[in-house]
């Protein structure tokens, strides 16, 4: 809990004047819910018994939904924008909520060890999709994975196969989800065609690496002083040469658009996002988990990819 003290939900809880310290707190309302709004809970009734899936983070948490409708009861740990994934500590009652699991969904890529090994403590004989491992994505690489346009199909391929075997009779039923989850990605598969058509090739410089993924998919070149990306992928603080080296990035307006995550504070970003707006750089803001007003998956990535498209000039 060193760099930016990542403390995710800050803007609401400084809003609501709570005391700063209860917001890395969480409880147990604070997480493990169901999914009861959304696309998901507009799916069509389910023909046989539905599977238990577990699933470590709401940002996959939105898309198993989607994927299982009334066909999957779908449980998610990390699910309140106050938590930070990168630093929970499960409960004992997220370990009691495996134990249920017919399937289990996790990132991977060292982003949440805990589900993984509750997964394997509560629930052995339930298989588990893990985003890196369908990926490739080694541990100790980005693990944005839900950031990945390739990994969000490769995912939910991954999700619809392994519930199609656990329930064949609900096989169809997850075939046609599977194709609902596709079409409901075509504004979002647009806006990232627009902006890798209209915009390849510029740049930017992000805060942290959380929206790494979507740039390269976007084309986007990377001018993210080095020294200052790698102390941020370590959540360790960057030297004052690396922070000034960004600020004069921003200010000699060598990139054109700041990425910026929202779910972070600290004087860090704050300075970053202050030397960007003196310098006009557009800033655009993202944020690491699905943020409180989205009820999908598909519209938090389309506000986000539409201000991309707006702060690089692409008509969208
Ligand atoms: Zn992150």
């Amino acid at each position: 809990m060193t760099f930016f003290s990542r403390r995710l939900g800050l803007v609401a809880a400084a809003a609501l004047l709570v005391p700063l310290g209860l917001a890395a707190c969480s409880s147990d309302s604070d997480t493990a819910s169901s999914s009861s709004s959304g696309p998901a809970a507009n799916a069509p009734a389910c023909p046989t018994t539905p599977v238990n899936v577990v699933v470590s983070v709401d940002q996959w948490g939105d898309i198993v939904s989607e994927l299982g409708g009334k066909c999957a009861d779908v449980k998610t740990i990390v699910a309140s924008s106050s938590v930070d994934p990168h630093d929970y500590e499960p409960s004992p009652a997220d370990g009691a909520a495996f134990t249920d699991a017919q399937m289990v969904v996790v990132n991977g890529a060292d982003y949440d060890v805990w589900a993984s090994k509750l997964a394997a403590a509560s629930a052995p004989d339930a298989p588990v999709v893990n985003a890196a491992q369908v990926t490739g994505t080694a541990d100790g690489a980005n693990p944005h994975l839900w950031y990945s346009p390739t990994a969000v199909t490769k995912v939910a391929d991954a999700v619809t196969e392994g519930l199609s075997k656990i329930s064949p009779d609900a096989q169809a039923y997850f075939a046609t989800q599977r194709s609902t989850f596709t079409d409901s990605l075509s504004e979002y598969n647009d806006l990232i065609a627009k902006i890798k058509a209209g915009a390849s090739g510029k740049t930017f410089a992000a805060t942290e690496g959380v929206f790494d993924y979507m740039a390269q998919a976007v084309r986007l070149v990377d001018k993210t002083p080095a020294g200052f990306a790698a102390a941020a992928a370590n959540e360790s603080d960057p030297s004052p040469a690396d922070l000034a080296a960004f600020i004069k990035t921003l200010s000699d307006r060598q990139v054109d658009v700041l990425i910026y995550n929202t779910q972070t504070e600290g004087s860090t970003p704050e300075q970053i996002r202050a030397a960007a707006e003196s310098a006009g750089v557009p800033v655009v803001e993202v944020t690491e988990t699905v943020p409180p007003g989205q009820n999908s998956f598909e519209s938090w990535q389309v506000d986000q990819l539409t201000s991309l498209a707006k702060a690089l000039g692409v008509q969208s």
